[in-house]
């Protein structure tokens, strides 16, 4: 027997709020004050650490490792241009994803950057690439890709758009790049080379202030 047609429309209309809410968490909308043209803080996330090496390198060091060197040295580059910066994590530690995001959205006025090196099976792969979630956060992505992508001979495989969590659960413009393949011979040794991840950090910070002319910009009354 199927219950008359009016209940289930009943049914139905107080379900749809309820679901609705529980879709909220996972749709990172954009708030008031997250804007790609009066950001004053970035949020520099250096992916993995601790238990969580990341990749592997075929020499040297893992994921881990150089995500946080690029991050130590992006950080005072930053700094330079005028900008407040934050840290997700700036030791070899453990950090969970919901914290790495909690901390960009309690900033208002950040954007977030996180920052990786990729891995594939085949050694043959190569290339830089940036991601976002939501498409307001595209042209800084793209901004940051242009800057870096010829930066030690590798290539553009592009800017995409990935569910990735700390992108998805991000109230702020938000990208997440992969300076190269370490599972490759050559992109691994390049990356390697210290005067390489400076000059990653020089371009990311670039790409990071071009949105903004170059510096970030004054604080009110300042
Ligand atoms: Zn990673």
């Amino acid at each position: 027997m199927h219950p008359p047609l009016n209940s289930l429309r009943s049914l139905a209309l107080r379900l749809l709020p309820m679901l609705a809410v529980l879709m909220l968490p996972g749709c990172a909308l954009f708030q008031p004050g997250a804007d790609l043209s009066n950001f004053r803080t970035v949020v520099i996330d250096p992916g993995h650490g601790g238990i969580d090496h990341g990749a592997h390198a075929i020499r040297g060091m893992d994921e881990k490792m150089l995500t946080l060197d690029v991050a130590q040295r992006l950080k005072p580059l930053l700094q330079r241009r005028g900008y407040h910066v934050v840290m997700t994590r700036n030791s070899d530690v453990f950090i969970p994803l919901g914290v790495r995001t909690a901390i960009s959205n309690a900033h208002p006025d950040a954007v977030f950057v996180s920052i990786h090196c990729n891995w594939t099976p085949s050694r043959s792969v190569t290339g830089v690439e940036a991601y976002y979630y939501n498409p307001r956060s595209a042209p800084f992505a793209a901004n940051i890709l242009h800057s870096i992508y010829n930066s030690y001979g590798s290539h553009s495989r592009g800017v995409k758009s990935c569910h990735y969590y700390v992108l998805h659960h991000n109230l702020r413009p938000a990208t997440l790049v992969e300076l190269g393949f370490i599972s490759n011979f050559q992109e691994d040794a390049r990356l390697q080379d210290p005067a390489v991840r400076q000059l990653l950090a020089e371009r990311i910070a670039e790409g990071i202030s071009k949105v903004q002319g170059g510096h970030a910009p004054a604080s009110p009354g300042s």
